[in-house]
């Protein structure tokens, strides 16, 4: 697909771009330029360009604005050492995109054309991508709903567009274990919903919880499956491993409600390639708490492209709190790969980074 580039005809000044780089922050400064491709029910995907960020004109009809049909991705651009600027997997965001786009009746587009999208993109705004340690540029692929028409039924106008953030460290950067909720009065999905699609309305729901979890001191939620024995599902943003004892590395399986992370199918490539057993399966809350009381289990980290790899600590459940179990070496390990992995400081032996 050939992109029409209008530069921003009055792009922030360099000297502004280092200071905004000096302290990124998380998801409040923007690059000088977006991606957009447009998409018509007649035409199918056109007018595919790169043009000054700036805000969107939407009808008050639109469908998003009523009906929430969206979806977006998330992913980094690292600036390696050589001076390239690399991003991790796109094709497996791109083949995300095209999963919750079919969950959410919207158009698919072509995997190639997604890339190239995060390309042309990170072409115009270079000088965006942050180079400190823990730091990338934030790229966040969206897709909407704009036709104005307030009937429930797919929209006939939908827009893709992509724009770019720069990120420091998600957490501040040290590697301290986060203190996790227990979600016992909201539910993030259910079967047959729409917990695997990356859709507004997932996140939408998990913010009361969010709150909750906060008034009680702690930084994220855990989702539980009562209609399982409450097994485990997953955190608001991010996917959970165990480790055990023995050798063993255990992650919720993929049951359609659960998003499928990114970095967790690389995590489990990981520890394969270190030797662990891999098992995907139910893991009940209750066999979480035996297990860090007994010490079979040894480690419980979370895993997504925004903190990459991040220690579990204390849960609170009610009035109960599941100990920590600290951060232990293999979390310390496999963390340190990837982001060895994604930084340009370990050798990439699976091929999953992209230059862009
Ligand atoms: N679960 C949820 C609900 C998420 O929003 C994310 C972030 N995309 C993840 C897990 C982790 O996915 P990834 O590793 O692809 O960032």
């Amino acid at each position: 697909m050939k992109f029409d580039v209008v530069p921003h005809p009055n792009p922030t000044d360099p000297a502004q771009i280092v200071e905004v780089l000096k302290n990124p922050g998380f998801g409040t400064n923007f690059s000088d330029h977006t991606a957009v491709i447009d998409w018509t029910a007649e035409a199918g995907w056109q007018n595919a360009r790169v043009e000054a960020y700036a805000p969107i004109t939407l009808d008050p009809a639109a469908a998003v604005l009523h009906y929430a049909q969206e979806v977006f991705e998330g992913m980094k651009a690292y600036r390696h050492s050589d001076g390239g600027i690399w991003t991790f997997r796109p094709f497996a965001n791109a083949a995300r995109m095209n999963r919750s786009a079919r969950r959410m009746a919207l158009p698919e587009l072509d995997e190639q054309d997604f890339v190239q999208s995060l390309e042309q993109l990170v072409s115009a705004d270079r000088d965006w991508v942050p180079s400190g340690e823990g730091e990338a540029l934030y790229l966040r692929p969206f897709m909407f709903a704009s036709e104005a028409f307030l009937g429930v039924r797919p929209a006939k106008e939908i827009s893709y567009r992509v724009i770019a953030s720069p990120a420091g460290n998600y957490f501040g950067g040290e590697l301290k274990p986060v203190k996790i909720w227990v979600s016992r009065d909201y539910v993030r999905a259910a079967p047959g919903g729409t917990g695997a699609a990356k859709t507004g309305g997932n996140y939408a729901g998990s913010l009361l919880p969010q709150q909750q979890a906060a008034e009680k001191g702690c930084d994220q939620v855990l989702f539980l499956d009562p209609l399982h024995d409450n097994a485990i599902e997953e955190l608001g943003g991010m996917n959970v491993f165990l480790v055990t004892d023995d050798g063993r590395i255990i992650t919720p399986e993929l049951t359609g409600t659960i998003l499928e992370g990114i970095t967790r199918d690389s995590v489990l490539q990981l520890a394969r390639d270190r030797g662990l057993t891999v098992e995907e399966r139910r893991i009940t809350l209750d066999e979480w708490e035996a297990g860090v009381n007994d010490g079979t289990i040894t480690e419980v980290f979370a895993c997504g492209t925004a903190a990459v790899i991040t220690p579990i600590g204390e849960l609170l459940d009610g009035e109960k709190t599941i100990a920590s179990t600290g951060t232990g070496e293999v979390t310390q390990a496999i963390r340190e790969e990837l982001l060895g992995i994604q930084t340009g400081a370990v050798e990439d032996r699976h091929g999953w980074m992209h230059r862009l």
